[in-house]
């Protein structure tokens, strides 16, 4: 909720610290959104009765304050802060700034989602001149009170006063050289106090005052830091690419500190409950001996694994067991923890919820239904429906992708991994394909005219386009890998070569590209085959008894639909016909049947065709036997059929046996200011009926065969770009009429239902859907041109500025992916109502790309949709997602 007037922020702002320990604790794990994930956790942890090192949350609407104050921190909150430390003091026996036995504390950011980028951790603060001596005195242990200090001062220089880590490096290593050692553990306590000496002249050189001596003015420096690291660039840019919107702030945890490194009996360590890559059942994570926390994760030693702990204190392992079974119990899901243990002591110092491969979750989730510590509804929420697809396709292996170069990033527009030498033009992958090479087709934006080159190409890299442009469309729905709308590509077909950051590429280079992070990398990268699991089977039949919707896909060929039906779709919501008319011969024939300058040659091209049509709907009706299957009638615009460049013309006119003036003619004439305005969709039957009558032939006569088979055929035909009652009143007249025609000359005797509906995909269709309504047995909503209507965004073009819209907040997410429910959304609610108003047994599904994400889903859920269609290798994440919005409708 966001604070709106300065009053509520004054109301708001009233508890500015909740404090955990053994004498009370403020907080719990339901107030991530105030306390951040850490924090809430804390508070649980200790409720529980967990060994937790005392300290205090200040919450994340005293980040928020910051900024509305115009980034001051906010009025009283200093006193608060004083007051919280009294109370850890009194907990823990020490005193902050004591020369005798002084309290030092962590300040760690915590947000209510982890966050990477933000500010980590300032450990040892408290530490001063002064407390140095109290902490020798106390501890005996002068080695260690020297590396904390030297430790903090770098830290709070590094991460509070933002100077440079090399520069406390520099004097580190020169002071190693010095003293003749390599390691740093092998510098004595002499050596880190001397140190500490230059460490806090290299400060005060850097930041122009002295390291600061009083720790309350450290604490409230490092908090000040960590409000502003919530709005540092890779804060944001992270929050940004991971889709986190709507939260606060970040909140800020001090906690007393615990130290791992006061000897041999000492030690720290991270681990999850269980394999957070398999999800096995199985304690996993790694420890250091005589470490800091920061130690595991810098990689400067290595860890040992967890299960060698017994050896080097049962006790403890024993106790961590047992507190892996407490933190599963109560949290009821694996946790991600971090532990130290101060000489023989285990404490307790993070518990989250642990981040698991798609594999893991979908593990996970069913051994915990079936152990019932968790319920199936649970289980279902608990897999994100959108990773599903990871488990589907090729990925490459963590590993392999450390080792090899980035060169850029675009948009991760169908999922999978590619690895291949580069072809720039569509005849190139296919020759070099068929000679055996693994190719990536590399295009500035893709065209119907590229499908061969496409299909032959192991991968398809675009440097425009978005997320719904036809390379991504098209990918995605052969489960093709594609990352579209890499900007950093120059792409120079004529020279065979692209421009990354100055270096060039040629024909012979071999780029990796990642199709689910949208990563081009140079070189191959290893890979994973997918394999699916007994779990996924089950994640799957629990999500099908649970769902309201239907899931069908789009599927242009029996290959795809074959495909689409083993992963569980019951439909085709979408054959795009157009797709068909680019294979083999059959697009001399649809270009004849373009050039012809009367009806009648036009006729005779389309008769050509005919037949092809007619294969192609008979293979995919039968693979879909018993399902129905929505086909659409021509929707692109004709040029697109049609080669731009002169030696294509060329060929044309060759294999034509025309002059090459009447082709270039012809393209002249079908230029376009605004093609995706213009003459496509339905406005093509109402021109040229003749096209329609060909595909309704084709679709009769594939249905009447499929009959006569005793194959269970279910066409509907729908028909595209409808914007007003009288082009489908006029164009469903011509299609029944086609079909009884066809029916009395195939002397058929059954009975033929073919529904016939239209795309709402103008928004004027939406808003007209009652009128529509009337003459439409189904409606489909083409969210793909709704948005791109409704925004006035060119689809293929949206790339171009949609990183700094993004960027600066005025989009939250690309809404050709996730579907814009304030505004597109309206429009389909709209549609949905006018449609059902005027035949309440509307049957309204949707089949632009939105149909295959979680989020969307949702909203087609919550408007009653009857289903939603997407590309194959969706349809799994399409059915868990829908049983998760009819479990999330319920709550
Ligand atoms: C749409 O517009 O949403 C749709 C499915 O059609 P296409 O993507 O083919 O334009
Ligand atoms: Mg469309």
């Amino acid at each position: 909720m966001p604070v709106t007037t300065k009053r509520k922020t004054k109301t708001r702002a009233s508890k500015m610290t909740y404090c955990w320990g053994a004498s009370k604790t403020e907080g719990n794990a339901t107030q991530k959104e105030l306390l951040g994930g850490k924090g809430a956790n804390l508070a649980e942890m200790t409720t529980v009765g967990l060994p937790v090192p005392p300290g205090f949350t200040i919450p994340t609407t005293m980040c928020e304050a910051y900024y509305d104050q115009g980034k001051r921190l906010p009025r009283g909150l200093d006193a608060a802060i004083s007051k919280a430390i009294r109370r850890v003091e009194k907990e823990t026996g020490k005193k902050f700034g004591s020369n005798t036995d002084p309290l030092l504390v962590s300040v760690r950011s915590g947000a209510a989602i982890s966050m990477p980028g933000m500010m980590d951790t300032v450990l040892n603060l408290g530490l001063t001149d002064d407390a140095v001596q109290g902490l020798i005195e106390l501890t005996g242990n002068e080695r260690f009170v020297w590396d904390a200090y030297r430790r903090l001062i770098n830290m709070f220089g590094d991460v509070v006063m933002g100077m440079s880590h090399e520069v406390f490096e520099h004097e580190f290593d020169s002071v190693k050289k010095k003293h003749g050692v390599a390691l740093d553990t092998e510098l004595s306590a002499e050596g880190l106090k001397e140190v500490c000496v230059r460490y806090k002249k290299v400060y005060k050189k850097h930041v122009g005052n002295n390291f600061p001596q009083d720790p309350h003015k450290q604490l409230l420096l490092s908090v000040e830091s960590v409000f502003q690291s919530w709005n540092a660039d890779r804060a944001k840019t992270y929050r940004q690419i991971e889709g986190i919107v709507g939260l606060k702030g970040t909140a800020v945890n001090v906690q007393a500190m615990v130290f791992g490194n006061m000897g041999k009996d000492s030690g720290t360590g991270v681990a999850f409950t269980r394999n957070p890559s398999t999800g096995e059942d199985k304690f996993f994570g790694e420890f250091l001996i005589d470490a800091q926390g920061e130690d595991v994760v810098a990689g400067i030693r290595t860890p040992k694994p967890v299960s060698q702990m017994k050896q080097w204190n049962s006790k403890i392992y024993r106790e961590l067991l047992q507190n892996k079974k407490i933190l599963e119990k109560h949290y009821r899901d694996i946790q991600d923890i971090e532990f130290t243990i101060e000489r023989g002591k285990l404490w307790m110092l993070q518990t989250r919820n642990g981040k698991r491969t798609a594999a893991a979750a979908v593990k996970i989730a069913v051994d915990m239904a079936k152990s019932r510590l968790i319920n199936r509804d649970e289980a279902l929420l608990r897999v994100p429906a959108g990773d599903l697809v990871q488990l589907l396709l090729p990925s490459f292996t963590t590993k392999s992708k450390q080792q090899v170069k980035r060169l850029a990033k675009g948009l991760p527009a169908s999922p999978g991994a590619a690895t291949g030498a580069l072809a720039f033009t569509a005849e190139e992958a296919v020759a070099r394909a068929e000679a055996g090479e693994d190719v990536l087709l590399v295009r500035k934006e893709t065209s119907p005219e590229d499908i061969d080159g496409m299909q032959h190409a192991v991968g398809i890299l675009t440097s425009t386009g978005g997320m719904t442009s036809h390379a991504a469309v098209v990918a995605r729905g052969w489960g093709k890998c594609c990352v579209a709308g890499v900007s950093a590509l120059h792409i120079h077909a004529k020279r065979k070569c692209v421009i990354i950051d100055g270096k060039t590429y040629g024909e012979k280079e071999v780029l990796s590209i990642d199709g689910g992070t949208g990563e081009v990398m140079l070189g191959d990268v290893e890979r994973h085959e997918p394999k699916l699991s007994a779990d996924f089977e089950t994640i799957m039949r629990w999500a099908d008894q649970r769902r309201r919707m239907n899931v069908r896909t789009n599927a242009d060929s029996p290959q795809d639909a074959k495909r689409a039906r083993s992963l569980g779709a019951e439909g085709i919501g979408l054959t795009r016909t157009e797709h068909m008319f680019f294979e083999g011969d059959r697009i001399l024939a649809m270009r004849q049947m373009i050039l012809a300058e009367t009806k009648e040659n036009r006729e005779k091209a389309l008769a050509r065709l005919m037949p092809y049509q007619c294969d192609d709907f008979v293979g995919i009706f039968s693979v879909m036997k018993g399902l129905p299957v929505t086909v659409r009638l021509l929707d692109p615009p004709l040029h697109e059929f049609l080669p731009h460049n002169l030696s294509g013309q060329r060929d044309v006119a060759h294999a034509l046996g025309i002059r090459v003036s009447r082709v270039k003619r012809r393209v002249e004439q079908l230029y376009e200011y605004n093609p995706m305005l213009g003459h496509r969709g339905c406005r093509l039957s109402v021109t040229y009926p003749e096209i329609l009558v060909m595909q309704v032939t084709a679709i009769v006569e594939a249905m009447i065969e499929c009959k006569r088979k005793r194959i269970d055929a279910r066409p509907e035909i729908m028909i595209p770009l409808v914007g007003t009652y009288e082009e489908l009143a006029q164009l469903r007249t011509l299609t029944e009429k086609t079909i009884l025609r066809i029916k009395k000359k195939e002397r058929f005797k059954g009975r033929l239902s073919i529904p016939i509906g239209t795309m709402i995909e103008i928004p004027r269709a939406a808003i007209i859907a009652d009128r529509i309504a009337s003459v439409a047995d189904f409606f489909s909503f083409g969210t793909n041109d709704l948005t791109q209507l409704t925004y006035g965004y060119s689809r293929d073009d949206i790339n171009s500025f949609l990183p700094q819209y993004l960027k600066d907040g005025i989009l939250e997410r690309d809404p050709f992916q996730t579907i814009d429910i304030p505004g597109v959304g309206k429009l389909v609610s709209m549609g949905c109502e006018g449609g059902r108003s005027v035949n309440s047994q509307l049957k309204i599904g949707i089949c632009g790309e939105h149909g295959g994400d979680p989020i969307s889903i949702e909203f087609c859920n919550s408007v009653g949709l009857n289903y939603v269609s997407c590309s194959p290798f969706r349809v799994p994440t399409a059915r868990l997602a829908a049983a998760q919005a009819e479990i999330r409708s319920n709550q």
